[in-house]
C-alpha cells in the first residue's frame, strides 16, 4: 500500500462505517393508512415501501374491492342477495358463486357446523337488537325447520344457479374473509407487495413491514384491553370469531351471533377462535366451524385441514392452539 493510500485507510474506513451506519439506520417512510367503516366494522388498509405517491390509489382499489363484496353479499334490503333469498333462488354473479360454492364445501366439510342458510335462526335471535328474551323451544325449533344447507341445489354454470330449497342464505361467517382476499388481490395487481388489511381483527398480511414480519394482536375475549397475545403471521389470513363480537346478557346467560345449527342456540363450546390458512375466505369459514364445534372437534377439524392452524380460547378461558400454530403465528418476542 502507497503511503498515500495508507494515510487516507483509516479515515475511509470511518466514512464507509458512517456510510453504511446511516443507509442501514435511514428512517423508514411511514406507512400509508386509510381506514374506513364498513363491513359492519372498521378497515384499515396499511401500504409499506410503496411509492407513496402511488398509495392513495392502491388503496383507493382495494376499499373497492372490499365494498363490491358488501354491496353483493350483505344480506341487507336491496342487495342481490337479499333478493336472491326473497326469489328462493337465481341467477349468481361470479363473486356470490365463487362464495357459495366456498360455503357449501365447508358445510359439506364441517358436517354441518358451518351452515349458510342459518338465516332463520339468526333473525330470530336477532342479537344486535339488544338484550331481550330469547325464542322459545318452538320458536328455535320453527327456524330450524327452514335451515339446511343440504336442501341448496348449486349449479357452476356458468352462469352459475342456486336453488334454496325453501332455505335462505346468509354468508356474513365467510364474505368478509372473502372480500380481504379480493382485497388482497387488488392490491397485489396494483404491485403492491408489503401491506397489511384489517377488517376489525381479522386480517390478510403480505411481505414484510420494511424487512420484519408484520405483528398484530390477538384479541382478548374477555378483556378489550388486552390482547391474548401479540403474534408475527406468516403471509396468509389471520381471522378470529368470538362471542364477544357481537352478544348481549340475558339472565347472566351470554347471547350471542355464532349459532349452533345442531342446537339452533349461541354455540356454547369456545370464547374466541383464531384460524390461520394462506387464503383468508377458508380462514372465516374455519374460524366460524371450529367455534360451533368446540375446542376438541374443532382443534382435530384444524389438524387434520391442510394448510389451517388455529387457536381456541375454550368455555373456561384455556388457551389451545394446533401443534402448527406456532409456526404460522409465532409469539412476537420482547412483549
Ligand atoms: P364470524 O364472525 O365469521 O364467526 O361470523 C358470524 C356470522 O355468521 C353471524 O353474525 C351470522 O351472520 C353467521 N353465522 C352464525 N352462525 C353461523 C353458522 N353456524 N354457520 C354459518 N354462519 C353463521
Ligand atoms: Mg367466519
Amino acid at each position: 500500500m502507497s503511503r498515500q493510500l495508507r494515510r487516507w485507510a483509516a479515515p475511509l474506513a470511518v466514512l464507509a462505517l458512517v456510510a453504511w451506519y446511516g443507509v442501514s439506520r435511514r428512517p423508514e417512510p411511514p406507512p400509508a393508512v386509510e381506514t374506513r367503516f364498513l363491513m359492519d366494522t372498521l378497515v384499515s388498509v396499511t401500504l409499506w415501501g410503496t411509492d407513496r405517491a402511488d398509495a392513495p390509489g392502491r388503496i383507493g382499489v382495494a376499499f373497492e374491492a372490499l365494498e363490491a363484496v358488501d354491496r353483493a353479499m350483505a344480506r341487507k334490503e336491496g342487495t342481490p342477495l337479499w333478493a336472491l333469498n326473497r326469489a328462493g333462488g337465481g341467477i349468481l354473479d361470479p363473486a356470490t358463486a365463487e362464495v357459495v360454492s366456498a360455503s357449501l364445501a365447508w358445510a359439506r366439510r364441517t358436517g354441518g357446523a358451518f351452515d349458510p342458510t342459518v338465516a332463520p335462526l339468526i333473525d330470530l335471535w336477532d342479537v344486535l337488537a339488544g338484550p331481550h328474551p330469547p325464542p322459545s323451544g318452538g320458536q328455535i325449533a320453527a327456524a330450524l325447520g327452514r335451515v339446511g344447507w343440504e336442501r341448496v341445489r348449486f349449479a357452476p354454470g356458468p352462469p352459475a344457479r342456486v336453488d334454496l330449497g325453501g332455505t335462505a342464505l346468509d354468508l356474513g361467517a365467510i364474505a368478509k374473509g372473502y372480500a380481504l382476499d379480493r382485497a388482497a388481490a387488488a392490491l397485489r395487481a396494483g404491485g403492491a407487495a408489503d401491506f397489511i388489511v384489517n377488517a376489525g381483527g381479522d386480517l390478510v398480511v403480505a411481505g414484510s413491514k420494511g424487512g420484519r414480519p408484520w405483528r398484530v394482536g390477538i384479541q382478548h375475549p374477555r378483556d378489550p384491553e388486552r390482547f391474548l397475545r401479540v403474534v408475527e403471521p406468516r403471509p396468509g389470513a389471520l381471522v378470529t370469531s368470538g362471542d364477544y363480537e357481537r352478544f348481549y346478557e340475558w339472565e347472566g346467560e351470554r347471547v350471542h351471533h355464532i349459532l349452533d345449527p345442531r342446537t339452533g342456540r349461541p354455540a356454547g363450546g369456545c370464547r374466541s377462535v383464531t384460524v390461520w390458512a394462506s387464503r383468508a375466505i377458508d380462514a372465516d369459514a374455519l374460524a366460524t366451524a371450529v367455534f360451533v364445534l368446540g375446542p376438541d372437534a374443532g382443534l382435530a377439524l384444524l389438524e387434520a385441514t391442510a394448510g389451517a392452524e388455529g387457536l381456541v380460547v375454550d368455555a373456561v378461558g384455556r388457551v389451545r392452539e394446533t401443534a402448527g400454530f406456532g409456526r404460522v403465528a409465532p409469539g412476537a418476542a420482547g412483549r
